[in-house]
């Protein structure tokens, strides 16, 4: 198989032997080889002819590093590991990427990696991948010593919401993102050496080497800029998807106009054109879950109690209204029977701690984890339906955003934060986006309300009058 690059140094004793689409580099420590990066399985062989040409023997890779574990970076790894007796390392939030090989290391964050002449620092810059880690290492050329320096994941199509949810990703990988930028830009690289291509400009700058006595490659002003513009490209791909996914869930239905929680409600919602749908479960007396609101009765019935306190015949019994309208109270499973197959958004919200595994079960059951976030005023509840159903989303609902709220919802992987309408401005969805949050507004009982929390950027929110969001939105 033929490379649609050749081979070549790049600084001292640093050389690209990848392809165009996949980089990979060789480091030549003078007691074995250092490969960054395996690229494709069907280009392994392409690796294996540029050591060769570049007059070195690829039995003499001692260690394989992998930058992350997407296929273009491991999959030629295998073929590699036929040929030589090399040592591999990978981040070990990666090892579900990966088919054919196992690492024999999981790199430590900090951890510094000597071969021969070459100490590689590596550090952990999750964000494209949950295991993802940057390169550090010096290279000299003519007597002079170069720090060389490689973003193991730049990309940022990988931060999309359909990518993430196809790879079983949480969104919170968005915020690790900009963590691992920041940490990044704190480095000084003379050599910005990239695991694509055009990350560095390899073909481009190999060409202008051919006839320049000027080394192209060394030039530490391009470090940091790539880097701003890797946290410009994260930042479009969240804006654009507030606006393209924008989810405007029609609040207990269109619950401005019909009686609240029930299939007149939900149906409405959907005619009015509301591409989500927010709906309340709690379990009656006798084991069924149920769509109701209220911790009591009384505003829908005029009767005293709770959900709990009533079997669901005799909550059937009773008709809810509103605007002359009349309905009754929803069973949960025929509220997926009816909207599950649809493709909108649900926010379920978890409203008796202890019912969090029924609704799970309740939700696994339809297939709903694509297209479902499940959401609590508890964080207890969350946590623990989290626990039990992993592939779902879940939401913090709350009046109030602190640092500990945040710290806490990162640690139980909560990619979404529901905050109070009124508390949700640009400034604070800008800071939260950062955190890596999809951020859905609450309580918008206005419609000034309404436009505003549209206007912030915002994701999401629930609102009783979905027609007049829609109407904003156009
Ligand atoms: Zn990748």
């Amino acid at each position: 198989m033929l490379g649609d690059m050749k081979p070549f140094k790049m600084v001292g004793n640093l050389y690209f032997v990848g392809t165009y689409r996949a980089s990979s580099h060789l480091i030549d420590t003078g007691d074995g080889l250092i490969l960054i990066d395996s690229g494709y399985a069907e280009t392994a062989d392409v690796i294996v002819e540029s050591v060769t040409e570049l007059g070195f023997d690829i039995k003499d890779v001692k260690y394989i590093l992998h930058s992350h574990g997407h296929s273009d970076h491991t999959d030629g790894t295998p073929r590699l590991l036929e040929l030589t007796k090399a040592e591999t390392f990978l981040g070990e939030g990666d090892v579900k990427y990966i088919s054919g090989w196992a690492p024999n290391h999981f790199y430590q964050d900090g951890q510094v990696i000597t071969l021969g002449n070459t100490n590689i620092l590596c550090i952990a810059t999750p964000g494209h991948t949950e295991g993802t880690f940057s390169f550090f290492f010096n290279v000299e050329e003519n007597g002079q010593t170069y720090r060389a320096g490689m973003f193991g994941g730049a990309g940022t199509n990988q931060l999309k919401k359909p990518y993430l949810n196809r790879r079983k990703c949480s969104w919170l990988n968005r915020g690790l993102y900009f963590k691992s930028v920041e940490r990044l830009k704190k480095e000084h690289v003379d050599v910005f050496v990239g695991n694509h291509t055009w990350n560095n400009k390899t073909k481009g700058k190999y060409e202008t080497m051919l006839d320049s006595v000027e080394n192209p490659f060394i030039n530490d002003a391009e470090w940091v800029p790539f880097l701003e513009k890797c946290e410009k490209d994260a930042e479009s791909v969240i804006l654009n998807e507030s606006r393209e996914l924008f989810v405007n869930y029609a609040h207990r239905g269109a619950s401005h106009y019909a009686p609240e929680n029930t299939f007149l409600s939900f149906y409405l919602g959907i005619y009015m054109g509301a591409n989500g749908i927010e709906t309340d479960v709690q379990m009656t007396k006798d084991g069924v879950l149920v769509l109701f609101h209220d911790k009591t009765i009384d505003r829908m019935t005029g009767q005293e109690g709770s959900v709990s306190d009533y079997t669901l015949e005799e909550l059937q019994q009773f008709t809810f209204e509103k605007n002359g309208l009349t309905d009754k109270i929803v069973v949960f499973e025929e509220f997926l029977k009816q909207f599950s197959f649809r493709d909108i958004t649900f926010a379920i919200e978890i409203k008796q701690p202890g019912t969090e595994k029924d609704i799970a079960d309740m939700l696994r059951k339809y297939g709903m984890h694509n297209k479902t976030i499940v959401t609590s005023f508890s964080l207890e509840c969350i946590q623990i339906f989290k626990e039990y159903a992993p592939e779902y989303r879940v939401g913090f609902l709350t009046r109030e955003v602190n640092e500990q709220t945040l710290e806490f919802l990162k640690e139980i992987k909560a990619d979404e934060l529901c905050p109070f309408a009124t508390i949700v401005t640009t400034e604070n969805v800008e800071k939260w986006h950062r955190e890596g949050f999809n951020v859905r507004a609450w309580g918008v009982y206005s419609e000034e309300l309404m436009r505003n929390v549209y206007d912030s950027m915002a994701d999401g929110m629930t609102v009783n009058f979905p027609d007049k969001l829609v109407e904003y939105i156009k």
